[in-house]
């Protein structure tokens, strides 16, 4: 496969998720935890992920598993994925967490990702230790990324979050473009990236027509 092939789909493994793909995970701090084991009435049935939890416990969005699945095959209809280690039986061999550590091949590239089940027994536990993997090496690739990164750096706050997915695109400065102009003729950058993320005015477009003609 050629290098300009590999990277269109891997660069395809980071376009933004439909609204609809994205569901809701509850995060409840330790606290929040204890609480509700100590006293389920603690708890309430949410009626924005359908679990059992604190009242104020906050929600992550993510992309789960299956949805993952159909962009890894929309990309790479031969990807794969292999436990790092076996077990003595020949079974994906978990670490003394109970962890899994995973190895992703999309395109023919392999990322490492690692999956936990923390919470679940059983056959369910093996599952979802699998579907974490997978989602977390996805996100090495960039896949649903922007979701782990708001997960990872918003701190809890009242407001709902804005719908993840919808991406406005912004206006960008003269001198920022012509910065990506050089980059698409070096090759770092491209017009389809720059028209997704930005929006140019008419000069503008006429100042990008002109340098990617030269
Ligand atoms: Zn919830």
């Amino acid at each position: 496969m050629s290098e300009e092939l590999i990277r269109a789909g891997l660069a395809a493994l980071r376009a933004p998720f439909e609204p609809h793909q994205v569901g809701k995970l509850p995060k409840p701090t330790k606290q929040q935890t204890d609480e509700v084991k100590a006293d389920f009435k603690k708890g309430v049935r949410c009626n924005i992920c359908g679990g059992w939890h604190h009242p104020q416990v906050v929600h992550l969005d993510y992309v789960g598993h299956a949805a993952i699945t159909d962009r890894l095959l929309e990309v790479d209809p031969a990807w794969t994925w292999e436990p790092l280690a076996f077990d003595a039986n020949g079974l994906p061999a978990k670490d003394n967490i109970g962890g899994l550590w995973i190895k992703l091949t999309i395109l023919g590239v392999t990322r490492l990702g690692y999956g936990d089940a923390t919470g679940k027994s059983g056959g369910d536990a093996i599952k979802e230790l699998i579907g974490d993997a997978l989602r977390n090496a996805a996100m090495r690739f960039g896949c649903a990324l922007e979701l782990w990164h708001k997960g990872e750096l918003h701190l809890p706050k009242d407001e709902p979050e804005e719908a993840p997915a919808v991406k406005e695109r912004e206006a960008i400065t003269d001198s920022r473009l012509a910065g990506a102009i050089e980059k698409i003729k070096n090759g770092e950058f491209t017009v389809e990236k720059l028209h997704k993320n930005f929006l140019l005015n008419e000069y503008q477009l006429k100042i990008l027509e002109e340098a990617i003609m030269k």
